[in-house]
């Protein structure tokens, strides 16, 4: 596999995670209860950060949130739960940090939308203000611009230029730049307030992919700043991970972001983590990271009539990702174990070959039986009704032969 070459970046700690610098891409999320909601809260962080998420963001948004912040991180420490937190500031987070210090306390980063804060002195005052708590704290900073919320005196000052201008530049590209302006003058205002470069995570979101690619690109070339990557409100259901996709993929391969976060808009009554297994995916199917085992299947076609396979991949991904928790508590490096489930004879021994545990289920007009591999070698023929109990006893065996214990 090839490998991607990071841009190399200054590396921010927040709390016990690392952002940038040479430390692994680290996967965000953000909650959608109402902060004030202390269990709710606690509830979705501890699900979030189960899920793999390595820090969660909050809105706080008002002064019940503000004080909820606080109860939160004291109960999720009480089960356990370490994934640092980020304050999520809009318009008035000056005042919420002032008024309620305890909230900048249990925070481990505050995130500030330059395009929020307010318009001319009162602006700069503002962002000094929450500048200045940071410092105070010793807390890290995202500067998070939007495209939806950018900062309009900046932008209006640049349409301005770019209009006097011998040869005008398009529009959406004077846009383009003014995020990136906007995220650059805004992290060095923070530099001379006193924040270090090391405590500056700066990100630049757009909604569109061919615009979010082209801003990062930018955004990069500006600095060493530790880059967020996300697109935008992505969208709901397959619209949103390929779009989040298709743009992280990109900006990943050419080594430019160092956390990322998927901003998909949940199925009604869908679950939260949705958006940390499409990123975790995102990197691992990218060759970035690691974090459960992967398993290989073929999409079906006129050979597998029966639904027998489809059953058979979906059971096994779901078993291994539930025996996860278990396993990467028990063995070293099991989250690059790989499997395949195929669906005949065709690429199912080839496959089953190329992964360290694979199955190739009998297509139609086969013979009854199901030919295990393990290590490239065939170990066994499964046969009979219950070939998902008896693949999983293989699976669980193999995994416990394969992986060095960690207590020992
Ligand atoms: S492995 Fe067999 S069943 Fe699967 S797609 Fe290829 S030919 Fe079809």
């Amino acid at each position: 596999m090839d490998v991607i070459v990071r841009k190399k970046t200054q590396a921010v700690r927040v709390g016990d995670v690392t952002i940038g610098g040479d430390a692994p891409v680290v996967i965000q999320s953000m909650t959608n209860t109402d902060t004030a909601d202390v269990d709710g809260s606690t509830r979705q962080v501890a699900e979030l950060a189960q899920a793999g998420s390595e820090l969660v963001r909050l809105t706080v948004n008002n002064d019940d949130a503000a004080k909820a912040v606080p109860r939160i991180k004291e109960r999720l420490l009480a089960r356990g739960v370490t994934a640092p937190l980020v304050g999520d500031f809009h318009y008035n987070g000056h005042q919420l940090l002032t008024r309620h210090p305890a909230c900048g306390e249990a925070l481990d980063k505050l995130r500030i939308n330059p395009g929020n804060v307010g318009f001319g002195k009162r602006k700069d005052d503002r962002f000094a203000t929450m500048i200045e708590v940071a410092c105070r704290l010793g807390k890290a900073v995202r500067i998070g611009v939007n495209w939806g919320s950018l900062d309009q005196d900046l932008a209006s000052r640049m349409m301005d230029e770019n209009r006097r201008r011998t040869d005008p530049l398009p529009l959406d590209v004077v846009t383009r730049e003014a995020l990136v302006e906007s995220a650059v003058s805004s992290a060095l205002r923070a530099e001379d307030l006193g924040l270090g470069r090391d405590r500056i995570v700066l990100s630049c979101k757009v909604s569109e992919v061919q615009a979010l690619i082209d801003v990062y690109r930018r955004l990069a070339s500006r600095g060493d700043w530790a880059l967020h990557l996300g697109l935008t409100e992505a969208g709901m259901g397959t619209k949103g991970v390929v779009a989040s996709t298709a743009a992280l993929a990109v900006l990943l391969q050419e080594g430019i972001g160092d956390t990322i976060r998927v901003s998909l808009t949940p199925e009604p009554g869908a679950a939260r983590t949705g958006e940390v297994i499409v990123a975790q995916q995102i990197l691992q199917t990218m060759g970035l990271r690691a974090f459960v085992p992967l398993v290989t299947a073929c999409p079906g076609c006129g050979r597998t009539t029966s639904t027998l396979f489809q059953e058979l991949a979906a059971d096994i991904q779901d078993y291994v990702r539930a025996r996860m928790p278990d396993w990467r508590v028990k063995y070293d490096g099991v989250e690059n174990f790989t499997l395949a489930v195929m669906g005949c004879v065709v690429n199912g021994p080839g496959e089953s070959r190329n992964a360290h545990i694979g199955i190739s289920l009998p297509g139609t007009g086969e013979e009854p039986s199901a030919p295990v591999y393990a290590d490239g070698e065939r170990i066994c023929v499964l046969k009979g009704g219950d070939l998902g109990r008896q693949f999983k006893e293989i699976v669980d065996r193999y995994v416990d032969e394969t992986f060095p214990h960690k207590n020992h």
